[in-house]
């Protein structure tokens, strides 16, 4: 099984996908977060990315598929992994058939208006240690300015800042938004109400994997038994 994440940044994909990996085991694969890793080893991939990320704007399709085919192909995808981040455009949706052929796809459209956007992603902060995600605002606030998972420090992302938000709020509408329309062509596309407590929104995520997922619910009924 093939887990597509989609919704504008901050709606809560990275939250939502690491959730769905612990119940159904499924490795969460973040194109954002590969890309922040090459970035910050300098590696060819990460210098060709970075001015792009900066800007807030899409880095080239194609570095992106060939990142993310690396990553796919590792063990730990066999049986199936979820993608958070990508396909960010038609074209990325196109070559993922030719990268990852013959397996089911199912895909979780997070929607939370871009005003709420704007409000979480100034409150966002990461964890420089684990990469644990916060929200200053939220119920489950760090009092201090470390992560209470780790002691890491937390910071702001620099694309969190708001002249950068409104840029990738932007690209999402132009660019991302009209996979909406090549996945319900499909028939594989679900939209999940993002706004509300995590847990609430996990649990409209979990309805439509329970239907989707074949045999996921004879699993959950052994679990009750
Ligand atoms: P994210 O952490 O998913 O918000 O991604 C951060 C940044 O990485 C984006 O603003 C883009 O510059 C870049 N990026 C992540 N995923 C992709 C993708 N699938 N295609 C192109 N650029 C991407």
């Amino acid at each position: 099984m093939r887990i597509i994440l989609l919704g504008p940044p901050g709606s809560g994909k990275g939250t939502q996908g690491d959730l769905i990996e612990g119940k159904y085991g499924f490795p969460r694969i973040s194109s954002g977060d590969l890309l922040r890793d090459s970035v910050q080893r300098g590696t060819p991939l990460g210098r060709k990315a970075e001015a792009f990320m900066n800007r807030g704007e899409l880095v080239e399709d194609e570095v992106v598929v060939d990142m993310i085919r690396e990553r796919i192909g590792e063990d730990d995808c066999r049986s199936g992994f979820i993608l958070d981040g990508f396909p960010r455009t038609v074209p990325q949706a196109e070559r993922l058939p030719d990268i990852d052929p013959g397996r089911d796809e199912i895909v979780l459209d997070i929607r939370v208006a871009d005003r709420s956007i704007i409000e979480r992603l100034s409150a966002r902060r990461i964890c420089s240690g684990c990469g644990s995600i916060y929200n200053l605002r939220g119920a489950s606030a760090p009092a201090s300015g470390t992560c209470p998972a780790c002691g890491g420090g937390l910071i702001q992302r620099d694309d969190d800042k708001p002249e950068v938000v409104q840029r990738r709020l932007q690209v999402y509408h132009t660019q991302t938004a009209p996979l909406e329309e090549y996945y319900r062509s499909k028939n594989v596309y679900h939209e999940i109400e993002g706004t509300g407590p995590i847990h609430e929104v996990f649990v409209r995520i979990e309805a439509v994997l329970e239907r989707s997922i074949p045999g996921s619910r004879l699993k959950e009924e052994i679990k009750a038994d």
